[in-house]
């Protein structure tokens, strides 16, 4: 590969580094004359994998295509612009987006002037872009998380000037303000509250991949979420990796839960947040939560293991007593709260009993979902330099386990819905049968449901008949 001057790759360890410097906004963008019609009649299509941070980095993406006079292609065969905004958690998120790169050479070979960009986390990997330039010449523009905003300058040069371009920025980060958004929920939006993160756990390439933690302004998201609510919005979800950190790298007495308890008064009439770490969830926010009816009763509080040795080496900062004594509280403070949570097995050298502390703490806390995951060495993280003697197998067996046993509970728990009246917030129909709804209720439980007069967006009572591990079957109730 014959690396070009004007391109920028990325630098694990510049994106390690953190200083003192502030943080900047910048809130001036603007599309130049030349690129402002670069997509008339043209389109676009964009897939996204990962998070739901990668989800609303699309909806800016959209949103600047849109500017530039592109339209939305229903499908990648139809598009004169792919974008797959990318995600580097695991190994298998990675894989999933070369699978769909290499599938996506029969387009570029019927049509040379397509354009295919890579653009995301798994941009911001310097052995992924490497790979993505040696062996994928399709991939004609990759950027990374820091530079959505020059996405213009990058088309036009792809497109106009046919260069194949690299701009992937390992830095702290700014925050973008007024960059243009095309939403793709019509009743349900994402609220940015602040990107990067400072935790480093160390199996986690979030704070390589996204930056440091750097805080919008109250006063940007509290515009944000009235703008939504004067549009109609029925649920907003504040974003971050960890919102109860919220605040801390800004110059202010203002904390996540002061946030919370100001966006519920704006009165959109459901609020959630995610992602809560353990360590920065304080007192203040549980009774923010118990005191607003819009504040959703769910909380997301990942767990990762339920043994205090491997808590300590992952770089977590609890341990499993706290963590339990946080559960109780939330579950003595928030009426009728689920809980959900993340957990990794296999972190290198986990012992069966390790493994078995983990369960122990599931057998307790119940969870209502789980999302559960085998350790994923990531590259440029401590803990993918850490020997490991655990095989896969027996990875996959405890993944297993662990599986069957959440699901239990999830189970259980959705048992107690049947024959209740639940408010749902409706997503859409199903795709198979018009009659057949679904949405989700307060406490985050999906429920599929018949009934008649029915719109995307409507809450709807719906009396609970049958209930499955992942979902609650039912009908539409006057
Ligand atoms: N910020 C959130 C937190 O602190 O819990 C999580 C963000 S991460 C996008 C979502 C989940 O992916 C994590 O909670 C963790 O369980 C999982 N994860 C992160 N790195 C992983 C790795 N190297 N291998 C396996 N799972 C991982
Ligand atoms: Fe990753 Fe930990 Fe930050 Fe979550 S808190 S994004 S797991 S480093």
């Amino acid at each position: 590969m014959k690396i070009k001057p004007d391109w920028v790759l990325p630098n694990l360890r510049e994106a390690q580094k953190r200083t003192h410097q502030p943080i900047q906004t910048v809130d001036s963008f603007q599309i130049d004359e030349t690129m402002q019609f670069l997509g008339s009649g043209k389109t676009y299509y964009l897939s996204t994998f990962g998070c739901q941070a990668n989800e609303r980095d699309s909806e800016t993406l959209a949103g600047i295509l849109d500017a530039m006079g592109f339209a939305s292609a229903p499908d990648e065969e139809h598009a004169d612009v792919i974008l797959l905004n990318t995600c580097a958690i695991r190994q298998n998120a990675e894989e999933k987006v070369l699978g769909e790169v290499g599938s996506l050479k029969r387009l570029y070979r019927e049509n040379p002037d397509l354009v295919i960009g890579v653009c995301g986390c798994m941009a911001q990997e310097e052995k992924l872009t490497n790979i993505l330039l040696e062996k994928y010449p399709q991939v004609r523009l990759i950027f990374g998380t820091h530079n959505l905003q020059e996405l213009p300058s990058m088309l036009y040069d792809v497109m106009m000037n046919h260069k194949r371009v690299v701009k992937v920025y390992s830095k702290e980060g700014e925050v973008y303000e007024n960059l243009p958004v095309h939403r793709f929920g019509k009743h349900k939006a994402w609220v940015n509250i602040m990107y990067g993160c400072d935790k480093f756990c160390t199996y986690c390439i979030v704070p390589y991949t996204r930056g440091k933690q750097r805080s919008r302004t109250k006063d940007r998201i509290l515009a944000e979420v009235r703008q939504l609510k004067a549009e109609g919005y029925k649920e907003i979800t504040l974003l971050g990796q960890n919102v109860n950190a919220y605040g801390k790298d800004l110059q202010a007495d203002y904390s996540f839960a002061d946030l919370l308890a100001e966006t519920a008064q704006i009165g959109i009439p459901r609020i959630r947040f995610m992602t809560s770490h353990p360590w920065d969830f304080s007192d203040a926010m549980i009774d923010t939560i118990a005191a607003y009816d819009n504040i959703m009763p769910a909380v997301h509080l990942p767990l990762q293991s339920g043994d205090n040795e491997i808590l300590k080496q992952m770089g977590r900062r609890y341990t499993k007593e706290s963590y339990l004594e946080l559960f109780d509280t939330m579950k003595a403070r928030i009426p009728n709260v689920a809980i959900s949570t993340d957990i990794i097995v296999g972190f290198p050298n986990e012992t069966d009993e390790q493994f078995e502390h983990t369960l122990d703490v599931v057998r307790y806390c119940k969870f209502d979902n789980a999302y559960t995951f085998i350790f994923s060495a990531r590259p440029g993280t401590p803990a993918a330099r850490m020997a490991d003697a655990v095989d896969h197998e027996t990875k996959q067996k405890r993944l297993q386990t662990l599986n069957t046993l959440w699901n239990r509970f999830a189970l259980e728990k959705n048992k107690q819905y049947e024959g209740k009246v639940v408010q749902v917030l409706t997503d859409g129909a199903s795709k198979r049968n018009a009659d057949v709804w679904s949405g989700y209720t307060d406490t985050n439980k999906l429920v599929n449901f018949t009934g008649t007069g029915i719109h995307t967006g409507d809450f709807v009572n719906v009396q609970i008949e049958t209930a499955k591990t992942f979902s609650l079957d039912g009908k539409a109730v006057l």
